[in-house]
């Protein structure tokens, strides 16, 4: 019997868990060099949580989370997205008296049950953060910076960077209103799913993907003709900031993404180089959510970066891109002189040098091919002659120099070559 993964899920190996490494290992940095702390939270949580925090006419509540039954009977969800779960963290854990703004990152896989393609899986990573506790329009600011930053600093180039507002509750409900208006009269142009939506969560029509849905709502009116002053002054700083760090992006009315707790700033990231599937990352601040949950009035922001996207545009974009491991040592012996090259590896790995030998009986030549594959930058070889002289042979696989030093000696040479 032969197995293989689910749809839309996959394993992930050698150069690309490397990658996905360095991917999550440049942003940690970042979210670090930012200010903020590591929070990990279950991958499962009750499945109220996100039928309350993302709402419950949105796609990914309706037809895409995993959902099921534990054997207590208690309805549980795989995490679809990772806000609402640390919004719950944050209040379950007293965060609320820290000082504020509490500045939280995540890196995990989230689950959904999508129809899978590049780029879209139905288990996938993000990397994400959460600023909760402030409604000062710098968070904004830093939160967007931080994104472009992370893109920056891994080489992506040609992003754009849409921006919009969703306004507070009271700008949303004209906004609804006359969206519902205006999807009336289009009514039969929707797809079954948006008539439904047109009556529910009109909003929610933006995120259709059919043609006939997109086209009746290309003249739908749009939220920024609905801000209020508080709202309008609060995106006009937004945007002032990022205008004085030298941030472009693009001012997109329709950009309403998939979740009802949106308020405020929203933003994203694309690529044209990804296709259908061009969104990074992205984010916005949710202002009542952590009142939903039934905390007091906090303001937040958040994003979420999918690091499978952001492998894959690396690998199109970043042709300085590669990985792959890389070893300082490979100790090539054979015979009985491998019980001292054993104790070798082991004196070279304790003072922090990556090492490794043959574990397959090659002959020296075979391990030399080994050490090649590898990516050995030096080769210690533990030769009989050398060895009856005390003496062990070091290659330097780059220039190809060899010499011969005193085995007493090796832990002044590794000292001196790898400075650790
Ligand atoms: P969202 O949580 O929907 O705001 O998504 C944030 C980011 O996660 C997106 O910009 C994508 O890069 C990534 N993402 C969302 N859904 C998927 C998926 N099904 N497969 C892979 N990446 C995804």
């Amino acid at each position: 019997m032969k197995f293989k993964v689910p749809r839309g899920t996959s394993d992930v190996v050698f150069e690309k868990a490397e990658k996905k490494q360095l991917v999550e290992d440049t942003a940690i940095t970042m979210f670090e060099r930012f200010g903020y702390r590591p929070i990990i939270t279950p991958t499962f949580e009750h499945t109220e949580l996100f039928q309350r925090g993302i709402g419950e006419n949105t796609d990914i509540v309706q037809k895409e989370m995993y959902t099921f039954k534990d054997k207590g009977g208690r309805s549980l969800t795989l995490r679809p997205e990772g806000t609402a779960p640390v919004v719950r963290a944050y209040l379950e854990n007293g965060l609320a008296s820290r000082s504020l703004p509490v500045k939280l990152y995540y890196c995990g896989q989230m689950f959904r049950y999508e129809r899978p393609q590049a780029g879209r899986y139905r288990e996938f990573w993000q990397l994400g953060v959460e600023a909760i506790g402030t409604k000062d329009a710098f968070i904004d600011a830093e939160v967007i910076l931080l994104l472009v930053r992370i893109f920056e600093e891994m080489g992506i180039k040609d992003l754009e960077l849409h921006l919009n507002s969703m306004g507070c509750p009271g700008c949303r409900k004209s906004f609804s209103e006359a969206l519902r208006k205006y999807l009336a009269d289009k009514i039969e142009h929707l797809c079954e799913d948006c008539q439904k939506r047109a009556r529910m969560n009109p909003l929610r029509v933006f995120d259709c993907k059919v043609r006939g849905c997109q086209s009746a709502i290309k003249d739908a009116p749009l939220i920024s003709n609905f801000w209020c002053e508080d709202c309008c002054n609060h995106f006009e700083t937004v945007k002032g900031l990022l205008n004085d760090m030298g941030v472009s992006y693009i001012l997109n009315p329709a950009l309403v993404r998939g979740f009802d707790y949106y308020t405020k700033t929203t933003f994203e990231v694309r690529t044209e180089s990804l296709g259908a599937q061009n969104a990074l990352g992205g984010g916005g601040r949710y202002d009542g959510l952590v009142e939903e949950f039934g905390g007091q009035s906090t303001q937040a922001i958040g994003f979420a970066i999918g690091t499978e996207r952001v492998i894959m545009a690396m690998e199109i974009l970043n042709e300085n891109f590669s990985a792959g491991s890389k070893i300082d040592v490979f100790v090539a012996s054979i015979g009985e002189a491998r019980k001292n090259g054993f104790k070798i590896l082991d004196s070279l790995r304790k003072m922090g040098i990556s090492a490794d030998m043959d574990y397959a009986e090659r002959s020296l030549k075979g391990q030399m091919k080994l050490s090649d594959k590898l990516k050995a930058s030096h080769v210690m070889i533990l030769g009989p002659d050398e060895l009856k002289r005390g003496n062990c042979l070091i290659r330097d696989m780059k220039s190809g120099e060899q010499t011969e030093i005193k085995l007493t000696d090796i832990s002044l040479w590794a000292k001196n070559c790898f400075k650790k």
